[in-house]
């Protein structure tokens, strides 16, 4: 058993009586009468290895249709997670009246909430449902220090987004703390979700989870092998799919075949026959709140005196391996990306200010490589539910409310156009198998891209000798955020317009780095970007010189993200090779010493991979055409992508 050290003298072990060996320390206050407040918890939990074996994801994708309800208020609860399972699985409609959660009045007695997103009191349906449903609450959030906040399994957010999380758990935690004067608070326990979660239930005897789900595969997968090891029968589990405008059954429901629709403009009009749920009242942490379970005081008793309470904490991000220098230019980006509800708030409410701005909001007229945040920096927030996506969709509205109809910005372009775009990302990584890779992915045209890790270190790092991508890489790195179309160049540079490097890698590095990084969303945008998917116009491609200059001649964007360049004249700035020899002296910067020569020719190289991708998607046609001569018919492929009811 391993114990984390800890800097408060007086500890206390407490070992759960489980298979897995969790062992859980307490910290006791060292000061403090209240009851709660002080109560509970640097949890530091260790795990030594769990005897029960998990069932594999494809196990729980191989379950033949997905069982969905939909409730008056536009949620569903569906078990998608491991359809085999649904003998013994009670599903709950929570919010509707036959949802049985709350039968004859008599609320759970213990019930937990499961943080993940949804870092919010506002528009929180499940947790709405769970301090409206439970006597008691135990607001618990699970942190796996092997892979923090890992969207992808085992693949760890970099030190922004992880501080971000960090943050908007510690804001929630002061919330339901002080507001519930020490009734309550959030508990953060470090290990695995589908070790730690069942032992808490089982501990606590809790009687119903509440959680909200999420469409990216790798996390149903892990919330899958969650809910395998809970007993049903005692516990009512109760999903909410409130992390999009709408939940994606709905959508479903609207096509044909429960396909979805293989373009923007299709989704739009299944989008326009719905309307986008209202917001459900705040949660209001007051005298009405559940408290913490008295049950908790079991995971003390006898190793403690019963007045001692034990504090939570939440660890930091040198505990979780972290190094807080890499946060030091964390703001540069012009926003001040603070996690939590608060800022969130406070950056729609500063953004819903600009009327004309929102309502004539054209994504692509806004700047790559603007100085300060060209959009509305929101997508954080969103990720991380620190915003509800209905919330932001809403005011919107409101604000279009107030323009001349003909001013109006429309989708695809505007802000609702954005809003929608996520669901659509969304809706296409729920409905595709393998969504995240190019084998087996019945979406992704297959193209054989180099697979060369210098190559794509020096892209990482913004070393590839054009300081328009090097700036973008630059960004990205210190502040976890870059313009869309900046995203745009440096996908497009990486794969199919410059490098020839996968879009797999690609993905994976911004799955890392962004604050807002999001499973669904990237690996949509990775696809398009790279012609795999989505988006077919390969002979339109980015210039890492040209494409910058539209919209900033003068390269202050280089200038201010590659410092070297500040005092470079503004002929060379996008293109340093072409400065004459002194020139480069005289700033200081000698191209293949100090800074890189370019890494690939762009004009030449841009045009043999049009030709690569050419030859790619015609080898492409000649895979679809053969197929259309076996049994199945020339349907094989697209029926492949029918959705994989996992
Ligand atoms: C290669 C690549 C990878 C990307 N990876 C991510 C990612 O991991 N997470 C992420 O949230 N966005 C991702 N995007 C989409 C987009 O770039 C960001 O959402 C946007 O730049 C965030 O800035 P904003 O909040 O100011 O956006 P705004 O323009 O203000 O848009 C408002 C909101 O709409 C949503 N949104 C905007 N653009 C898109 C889009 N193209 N697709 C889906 N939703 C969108 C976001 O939630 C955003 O907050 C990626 C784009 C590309 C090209």
């Amino acid at each position: 058993m391993r114990i984390h050290s800890l800097s408060r003298s007086r500890n206390l072990l407490l070992i759960f009586s489980s298979n897995t060996a969790i062992s859980i320390i307490f910290y006791l206050a060292t000061a403090g009468n209240r009851i709660f407040g002080n109560f509970a918890l640097g949890f530091s939990i260790s795990i030594l290895g769990s005897t029960t074996s998990l069932k594999t994801l494809s196990t729980a994708r191989s379950g033949k249709s997905t069982f969905a309800r939909v409730n008056r208020l536009g949620n569903i609860y569906n078990d998608n997670i491991a359809a085999n399972k649904r003998k013994s699985r009670k599903i709950i409609m929570s919010g509707s009246k036959s949802s049985g959660d709350v039968v004859g009045g008599k609320k759970h007695e213990v019930a937990i909430h499961w943080f993940r997103n949804g870092l919010r009191l506002h528009d929180n349906l499940c947790l709405l449902q769970a301090t409206e449903q439970s006597s008691t609450l135990l607001p618990l959030y699970i942190i796996d220090p092997d892979a923090p906040f890992a969207q992808t399994t085992g693949r760890k957010a970099g030190a922004i987004r992880a501080n971000f999380v960090l943050e908007s758990i510690e804001e929630m935690n002061t919330k339901l703390s002080e507001q519930s004067e020490g009734k309550s608070q959030m508990i953060v326990l470090q290990g695995k979700p589908e070790e730690i979660l069942p032992e808490v239930v089982k501990q606590l005897g809790a009687t119903a989870l509440f959680y909200e789900r999420e469409p990216a595969a790798p996390i149903r997968e892990s919330d899958a092998k969650v809910l395998d090891r809970i007993d049903t029968k005692k516990v009512k589990v109760c999903g909410f799919d409130t992390h999009t405008l709408h939940p994606m059954e709905h959508y479903l429901a609207q096509t044909k075949d429960q396909v979805a629709p293989s373009t923007y403009g299709v989704f739009t009009k299944i989008f326009n026959k719905m309307s986008v749920p209202e917001e459900v009242p705040d949660v209001s942490i007051d005298e009405n709140f559940p408290p913490l379970p008295l049950s908790i005081g079991d995971l003390t008793a006898g190793k403690a005196d019963s007045k001692d309470a034990c504090q939570w904490k939440c660890p930091t991000l040198e505990e979780l391996g972290y190094d807080p220098e890499d946060l030091e230019n964390r703001f540069e980006s012009g926003i001040d990306f603070v996690g939590g509800e608060d800022a969130a708030v406070a950056l729609l409410d500063r953004m819903m200010k600009r009327t004309q701005w929102v309502c004539t909001f054209e994504k692509p007229k806004t700047s790559p490589n603007a100085i300060t945040v060209d959009t509305t920096g929101l997508s954080a927030y969103v990720k991380h539910g620190c915003i509800s996506p209905r919330r932001f969709y809403h005011e919107l509205s409101k604000v279009y409310a107030k323009c001349s109809a003909s001013k109006l910005s429309k989708p695809p372009v505007s802000l609702h156009g954005q809003l929608m775009w996520r669901d659509y990302n969304n809706l296409m990584a729920y409905t595709t198998p393998k969504f995240d890779q190019m084998l087996d992915n019945p979406v992704a045209r297959q193209i054989p891209w180099d697979d060369d890790p210098k190559i794509l270190d020096a892209w990482k790092k913004g070393r590839t000798g054009y300081p328009y991508i090097d700036a973008i890489m630059t960004q990205l790195k210190q502040t976890g955020w870059i313009h869309h179309l900046a995203r745009h160049s440096a996908a497009c540079f990486l794969t199919r317009g410059d490098l020839w490097q996968s879009w797999e890698r690609g993905a994976e590095v911004f799955e890392e780095e962004l604050i807002d990084a999001d499973w669904s969303i990237n690996n949509f945008n990775w696809q398009w970007l790279s012609c795999t998917a989505h988006f077919y116009q390969y002979f339109r491609c980015y210039s890492p010189v040209a494409f910058g200059k539209k919209t900033d001649k003068d390269g202050e964007y280089i200038r201010k993200w590659l410092p070297q360049f500040k005092d470079w004249p503004t002929k060379y700035i996008y293109e340093p090779w072409n400065a004459p020899l002194a020139i480069q002296q005289q700033n200081g910067v000698i191209i293949g010493e100090d800074y890189p020569h370019p890494i690939v020719e762009h004009k030449s190289i841009s045009k043999s991979n049009m030709a690569r991708m050419k030859a790619a998607y015609d080898e492409h046609k000649a895979t679809v055409a053969a197929a259309s001569k076996v049994k199945d018919g020339p349907k094989t492929l697209s029926k492949k992508r029918a959705r994989t009811k996992k």
